[in-house]
């Protein structure tokens, strides 16, 4: 009696197709939850994608990925000295590296490893600045450079920050041709492309490859109870009273599984809360709209979210499901849990 995910298997694979063909040397993107298919999934069809990398966040994500992708895994997350070092897989992992202590410590332990060197951008989060990797040459000949990686942010001039990077690699003595990009859109990475003929421009794409069709992605979740209540009666841990006559559903989806108090905003107009709140006028009572759709609309939550299950009231009038029904759950596919993912 599952929180599930239901997927339309046939356009979201023609989809994934679709994505791989347009963007030649792509990285798919496997980490956290998975998109919330799960890495494991996600690592099979890469496989089945037949592309040669797949990026986790995490070194502690590559286990779920090497059984079952053949190629090489790109650990996202700079290497430092304390890393869990993955020896058995060692040939296929390639490091990240945004440090010069860093190489060179690397460069000790491990001589010939496989490294990508992160230049660090306007995002702010890891590598090199632009004028400490000429210094960082020295200890990568030791090495085995795959690339230098931008992690660019959403907004901005990302364009021009990208192309600052490739003059920067194409004046320094770096052996490698390769530069990894995150979040370029589609125009701009062509622009990249077409603009340095003598680089390999290769994107990380997760959200856009996995989610990028969300029309055939449906989350829904399993009624496991139905029940009629009166106005006034106390229900849930609070024992807060009904608000009217009605039901009480109990549905799969709880605080585990990532259903929060706020429901996800994509979706919820400002026309469809302003809605909800003439006709309830639950929200100013204290109420929360919850995730969950019945009977077509947004249901409010009739308390906080439970550990594995929520409670939402259905006015009277409304036709109920049945115990054993879905029902539609809008959420935010990177911070839920699904306990089963179906795909056709
Ligand atoms: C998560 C991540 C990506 C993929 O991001 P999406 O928005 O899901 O495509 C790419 N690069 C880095 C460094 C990341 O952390």
């Amino acid at each position: 009696m599952p929180l599930t995910l239901r997927v339309d298997g046939e356009p979201w694979r023609a989809h994934l197709r679709t994505v791989v063909q347009s963007h030649p040397g792509i990285v798919p993107v496997a980490k956290g939850n998975g998109y919330g298919f799960g890495i494991a999934k996600l690592a099979r069809r890469a496989d089945w994608l037949g592309v040669d990398t797949v990026a986790v966040g995490m070194y502690e994500e590559a286990p779920q990925v090497l059984p079952r992708f053949a190629g090489d895994v790109l650990v996202m997350t700079p290497w430092r000295p304390e890393s869990p070092w993955p020896s058995e897989a060692a040939r296929r992992i390639i490091h990240t590296l945004g440090r010069s202590e860093d190489l060179q410590t690397l460069a000790d332990r491990h001589p010939g490893s496989r490294v990508v060197v992160e230049g660090l951008t306007t995002m702010t989060r890891h590598g090199l600045p632009r004028q400490e990797l000429a210094a960082a040459v020295s200890p990568t000949r030791a090495l085995r450079v795959e690339g230098v990686a931008l992690h660019l942010p959403m907004a901005g001039d990302r364009l021009a920050e990208a192309e600052e990077w490739c003059a920067k690699l194409t004046s320094v003595d770096l052996a490698t041709t390769t530069v990894f990009v995150s979040h370029l859109d589609d125009t701009e990475l062509r622009a990249l492309i077409s603009r340095w003929p003598s680089l390999t421009v290769r994107p990380r794409i997760g959200t856009d490859l996995w989610l990028g069709n969300r029309g055939v992605l449906h989350p829904v979740a399993t009624v496991l109870e139905v029940h009629q209540v009166r106005r006034g009666q106390r229900v849930g841990y609070r024992q807060r009273s009904v608000p009217r006559d009605g039901w009480l559903l109990v549905l799969c989806g709880g605080t585990a599984h990532g259903i929060g108090l706020e429901a996800p905003t994509t979706g919820v107009t400002v026309r469809s809360r302003g809605i909800a709140l003439a006709k309830g006028g639950l929200e100013s009572a204290g109420f929360a709209l919850s995730p969950f759709t019945v009977d077509g609309r947004r249901r409010w939550f009739a308390e906080p979210p439970q550990m594995q299950v929520s409670m939402v009231f259905v006015p009277a009038r409304r036709a109920v499901p049945a115990v054993g029904d879905e029902v539609p759950v809008d959420v935010r596919f990177t911070t839920t849990t699904f306990d089963t993912v179906h795909i056709s």
